[in-house]
């Protein structure tokens, strides 16, 4: 029997009238039904937020940052349970979605420490001609009510990432979780509200991105948009916003590159979890690895061993490494994809087969930059190695992206790895790691396609806030 949820609109749990089924992604049976909402009630849920901003701002920081540790205790506690939930709705295997809780955990507790430290400084006045006598400071205060639209891949801690910070700096909140998976940002809220957040400050809505997300968007007292999703949606977004702060998480085709001097086991050993964690359905999941010749058999080598030995089902299986992909439309594309590479002369190392919701884990070798799989988000368990001779070459080929949000490289030669940070153009350079490594207190953000400002608890914090400078005249 399908679970009934209900959603979250100035502090009242309410159906809409309409309701939207949520399958479980693995069998592709209704896990639960939630409240769908149209463009009327995402702009109630704006207003709900607007009423209780003026309130909430007020509320003293130590009160905010006890309700943020509240949450992430009940986080951690609940952590089994919450798991699951999110296996059934994005078919995440287990185990990564125990990671998901446990991280949202600490992005909340993140977000409790930073709501004790939003400041501003002192200027010094009378470094101007025209300052003598003056006295200034400056002050960070919330933006007001903050539209927050997620994906579904991480659809705990990418709406952790949003909701913490914005209430952390005293913001209200209107929530806009993926159609696919709203159903942990739902049990969010339930901790939320049982840890005492005052009525209005967050609302959920769940309903079509193009009606619901739009009318967040396009909503005048929304101050600030927050959204992570795909490249297209993002500019979309940026265009009907209007005069709103805009933060954009988007896509990527994520590279890392292989040195000679490299500790090849170890590479490959996190390269296969970067590149087939959550079925490549990660943001950063590794998609490229530029090989140095010297070295490209034997890592491949190595690497398609590994690859072999994955644990591929039902997500939900203790030991399951890869489970489903979002939906069987997601495996038709990936599986054409491949086929497209292939019939354009890539070959298939191990892999390159879709049985029913899964898309077994696929290497590609022999592919070219100008095939889908290399130059477009493959958002897919695929992955392809290139051979390099030329150092400068290969960090010119992992450039020639449209989108730049992480890279990896893995030398021992520290005037290499100093040379990748200088060249990449790219919001993160993971050294001896691949792109995938994330923590959620460092900045995180992308260049060029891959997104606009940063995320990251304090980084996030700074564009929920706006600046008002102060000036004492002692004239
Ligand atoms: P998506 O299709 O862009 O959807 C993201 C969110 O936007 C969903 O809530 C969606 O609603 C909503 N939306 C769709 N059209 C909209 C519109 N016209 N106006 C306002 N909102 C709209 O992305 P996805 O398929 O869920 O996620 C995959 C993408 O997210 C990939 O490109 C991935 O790289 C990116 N991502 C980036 C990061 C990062 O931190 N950089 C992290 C994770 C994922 P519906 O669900 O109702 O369609």
């Amino acid at each position: 029997m399908p679970e009934s949820y209900k959603t979250l609109i100035d502090g009242q749990w309410v159906e809409t009238g309409r309701e939207l089924p949520v399958l479980n992604k693995f069998t592709g049976e209704v896990a639960a039904n939630v409240p769908l909402a149209d463009a009327a009630t995402a702009r109630r849920a704006v207003e709900a937020a607007a009423h209780a901003f003026p309130d909430y701002r007020q509320v003293p920081a130590h009160r905010r940052a006890a309700l943020l540790e509240a949450v992430a205790d009940s986080l951690w506690q609940g952590a089994e349970a919450l798991a699951e939930v999110i296996t059934r709705e994005t078919g995440k295997a287990l185990k990564f979605s125990l990671n998901e809780v446990q991280r949202s955990s600490e992005t909340f507790k993140f977000a409790a420490e930073e709501a004790k430290r939003i400041h501003g400084e002192t200027i010094p006045l009378d470094a101007s001609r025209f300052g003598d006598n003056r006295f200034g400071y400056y002050l960070r205060e919330p933006v007001g009510v903050i539209g927050a639209i997620t994906p579904f891949n991480f659809p705990l801690n990418l709406v952790a990432h949003k909701v913490a910070p914005a209430l952390a700096a005293g913001n209200t909140v209107v929530l806009k979780p993926a159609s696919a998976t709203p159903l942990s940002a739902l049990k969010l809220g339930e901790l939320l509200m049982e840890a005492g957040l005052p009525r209005g400050v967050l609302n959920i809505v769940v309903g079509e991105g193009a009606v619901v997300g739009d009318a967040i968007v396009t909503h005048p007292d929304c101050r600030k948009i927050t959204f992570t999703g795909s490249p297209d949606v993002g500019e979309q977004i940026i265009r009907k916003a209007g005069i709103k702060k805009v933060t954009l998480e988007l896509g990527n085709n994520s590279a890392t590159l292989i040195e000679p001097d490299a500790d090849l086991d170890k590479a490959a050993e996190r390269c296969v979890v970067s590149a087939f964690a959550n079925a490549g359905q990660v943001c950063i999941s590794l998609q490229r690895i530029y090989v140095h010749r010297d070295c490209a058999e034997a890592f491949t080598r190595i690497f398609v061993d590994k690859v072999k030995g994955l644990k591929v089902g039902d997500p939900l299986e203790p030991g399951c490494d890869v489970g489903p992909m979002i939906a069987p439309r997601e495996v038709r594309r990936i599986d054409a994809w491949v086929r497209e590479a292939v019939a354009q002369g890539a070959a298939v190392a191990v892999g390159g087969e879709a049985r029913e919701r899964v898309y077994m884990p696929t290497v590609l070798t022999g592919v070219t930059e100008s095939m889908k799989v290399m130059c477009l988000e493959i958002f897919a368990p695929v992955v392809s190695i290139v051979s390099y001779e030329n150092f400068d070459a290969a960090l010119a080929s992992v450039n020639a992206s449209a989108f730049g949000l992480q890279a990896g490289i893995y030398t021992n030669d520290i005037r290499k790895a100093m040379q990748a940070v200088r060249t990449l153009d790219v919001g993160g350079v993971m050294i001896n790691d691949t792109p995938t490594f994330r923590l959620d207190h460092f900045p995180y953000g992308g260049n060029k396609r891959s997104g606009l400002g940063r995320e990251g608890v304090r980084f996030a914090i700074e564009d929920m806030t706006t600046i008002k400078m102060v000036v004492i005249n002692q004239n």
